[in-house]
């Protein structure tokens, strides 16, 4: 990427080189498969305000392991903020604008006009994700994992082999972002339940009923967090979550080690966001 600089026309200016780790596995394992391969790297993370501290916690596991120092970015206004100016309507799939101004849009604020490279940790085996590949013409994302074969089983090893581990949020949880997210399956909302009953409360505040219309506005379109908590709806949703697991493990055998340490869900297509997911 050569580019001129618009003041002067003359110098090009410095390629930037970013990771933005999300606190998943795959971005902090491409940060550590990436160390001392490529010069001045910036380290981000976008803070959406929303995270779990197991993810704030796993983030200074990273800047201990590696020595780094990772920049926090974080929007001037906050999830509350725009959700009233998107009148209470929860953000979706489909809508997503939680990331694009949560996320998307502190990343590329600090980005600026200087040419970035990109580094996203999307792996070999997972070519259909779709990744955050900015419009922005200074930006060029380029996927080394993809690029050098790097597969499922090679990430768990980059990260049991460093010390680092897996954030401790997997335990009950197969993905990075928001504690509220509503790319959760339904047994990790029971898991947020059960290991953080205080923000299942504040996302579960949320959640609006217009008497008059008849409007609902919950995070999962079939059920509201308060019918989900429901102790025989908990006890069913953990009675499909073993059944899955289970049909599974019948038709992925030769994964079925992996799939005791991630859960089922992980080995199912995957939609979320990269730069929240990763
Ligand atoms: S983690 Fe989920 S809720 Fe949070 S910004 Fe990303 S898509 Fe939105």
């Amino acid at each position: 990427m050569d580019m001129k600089d618009n003041k002067t026309g003359a110098s090009s200016k410095r390629i930037r080189h970013i990771i933005a780790l999300s606190g998943g596995k795959d971005s902090s394992a491409l940060a550590v498969y990436l160390r001392g391969k490529i010069p001045n790297v910036e380290y981000v993370f976008c803070d959406t305000g929303e995270e779990l501290k197991e993810t704030y916690e796993f983030i200074a596991k990273i800047e201990n392991y590696l020595n780094i120092s990772v920049t926090k970015l974080r929007s001037i206004k906050n999830f509350k903020y725009y959700l009233d100016l998107y009148n209470g309507v929860l953000p979706d799939a489909r809508t997503r604008w939680c990331t694009r101004m949560l996320k998307l849009k502190p990343f590329e604020e600090y980005i600026g006009d200087d040419p970035v490279i990109n580094y996203v940790g999307i792996r070999a085996d997972e070519l259909h994700r779709e990744g955050y590949i900015s419009t922005k013409s200074n930006v060029k994302t380029v996927f080394p994992f993809v690029e050098d074969n790097i597969r499922r089983e090679d990430v768990l090893r980059i990260l049991q082999e460093s010390g680092l581990g897996l954030p401790r949020y997997y335990e009950w949880r197969s993905r990075s972002g928001c504690y509220f997210c509503f790319f959760q399956q339904k047994r990790e909302w029971v898991g947020l339940l059960e290991n953080h009953p205080d923000l299942f409360e504040k996302a579960k505040a949320y959640e609006k009923f217009d008497p008059i219309t008849g409007e609902r506005y919950t995070w999962n379109q079939d059920e509201s967090l308060d019918e989900l908590s429901r102790s025989e709806r908990i006890a069913e949703i953990k009675a499909e979550y073993e059944e899955r697991k289970y049909r599974q493990a019948k038709a992925f055998k030769s994964h079925q080690k992996l799939q005791d340490i991630w859960g089922a869900e992980d080995f199912e297509d995957d939609v979320a966001c990269t730069i929240c997911r990763l």
